[in-house]
């Protein structure tokens, strides 16, 4: 945008901070959009890239296989739950959701129902920014509004999180299932929508709906995978197990873009074939590409001998405390936090460029969004560095708003 600051130049990246062309450093309070869950530089993440680097940095996917993927593939399927076992790779989360769509859209087809290709999706849902993804967005309060009907029509209705909305939510399944693939659902926290929360009961009411009405559940974890919310996937903390998962952001801590589509085997199944038309053909050039791969083996290296879920629990009551004194402003309508993640939302964001521009000259990066300022930090970001983050939330925050009232 014209009226916009120019972006900030930043130079280098190490541990927990970002260090920008003049010098200055900043803790990120973003995780780089919640992907640099070990933070910036870590030595055995980096290694691994350097010995893939040399050894192979590419190969095609197809008619290939090779080490990094199958392992990774296979560490994947032993970390999530029930029979999700069949890895697919693509090279962004936005391409994860386009595969797990033509995923369910086929596997409909597969079982003579071709007319079962529409989507369930839920009030302020965001599921990515490529054109099929884009459908998936809640329609009114996403950025990709203005598309209007270039994009397809899928149906969207509020989360069934009380006795009303689960009728709303069940009579659609009802109606409609004869057109739905599946129902598409970020669990337990609603992202770059909003950042809202909702508890496990609502995942495990999705999930028994779709059992009830026989449509499939595609949980969208991008963002919530990778102890963000507490546990590795937040579907642990739900009992739950969907028919297709979508992993990315954290996936590769923060390195490379990667993002994976996880089927269970009744999906594998339907593709699972003599026929070659029955194959599931999606191939992205970067498919597997090994330097992902490489440090995606490396970050869960750093899961299974750091206690990084278990930071990521510790992290949730410290960020409330630090930043529950900006509950008692005017002007803020909620202070939520549930495993690293902090959300405050506001009902009118006082001058965002300015309070964007007051954290970095107080040395934290964080980027207020919609009607939020929240932070998603490292995982292991250190204690200290929580508390200053917080610290220089409630202070600025607290500014913006006096100033705004005695304007
Ligand atoms: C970020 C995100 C996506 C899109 O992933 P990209 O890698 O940006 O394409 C999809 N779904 C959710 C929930 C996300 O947070």
């Amino acid at each position: 945008m014209k009226t916009a600051p120019a972006p900030l130049e930043i130079v280098a990246a190490d541990g927990f901070e970002l260090i920008t062309a003049d010098g200055r450093r900043l803790i990120d309070g973003m995780a780089s959009w919640w992907s640099v869950c070990h933070g910036y530089g870590q030595p055995h993440v980096v290694e691994a890239v350097q010995q893939q680097l040399v050894r192979m940095p590419h190969v095609m996917f197809g008619g290939i296989t090779h080490e990094p993927a199958e392992r990774l593939a296979s560490r994947l399927v032993t970390l999530l739950p029930g029979d999700l076992d069949h890895v697919f790779f693509a090279d962004s989360g936005s391409v994860a959701v386009e595969v797990a769509m033509k995923m369910a859209i086929g596997y409909w087809q597969r079982h003579g129902k071709p007319t079962r290709n529409r989507f369930v999706a839920f009030d302020h849902a965001y599921h990515g920014d490529t054109t099929g993804a884009m459908s998936l967005c809640d329609p009114n309060r996403s950025m990709h509004a203005s598309y209007g009907d270039a994009i397809l029509t899928q149906r969207h209705c509020a989360l069934p999180t009380d006795e009303v909305s689960t009728e709303v939510f069940a009579r659609l399944l009802e109606q409609r299932r004869d057109t739905i693939a599946a129902v598409v659902l970020e669990p337990l926290v609603q992202g770059a929508g909003g950042m809202r929360f909702h508890d496990p009961e609502t995942v495990a009411r999705v999930r028994s709906l779709c059992d009830e009405f026989d449509v499939l559940m595609i949980a969208d974890e991008i963002a919530t995978g990778f102890g963000r919310t507490g546990t590795m996937f937040a579907i642990d903390a739900c009992d739950v197990v969907p028919d297709i998962l979508c992993a990315g952001k954290a996936l590769t801590a923060g390195t490379m873009t990667m993002a994976v589509t996880v089927a269970r085997q009744n999906v594998f199944d339907a593709f699972w074939s003599d026929h070659a038309e029955d194959a599931l053909m999606h191939g992205p050039t970067f498919m597997a590409n090994p330097l992902a791969c490489a440090a995606a083996n490396a970050s869960l290296d750093l899961f299974e001998t750091e206690p990084r879920v278990q930071q990521a629990r510790e992290m949730e009551a410290q960020l409330r405390t630090g930043l529950e004194p900006c509950r008692d402003l005017p002007g803020v309508v909620d202070v939520r936090c549930r495993g690293a993640i902090g959300v405050i939302q506001v009902d009118r964001l006082p001058d965002v460029e300015q309070l964007r521009q007051r954290f970095v000259d107080a040395g934290i990066w964080l980027r207020p969004f919609g009607d939020c300022i929240y932070m998603t930090p490292p995982l292991n970001l250190p204690r200290e560095l929580v508390d200053q983050l917080c610290s220089v939330v409630v202070t600025e925050v607290t500014r913006a708003f006096k100033e705004a009232l005695a304007r």
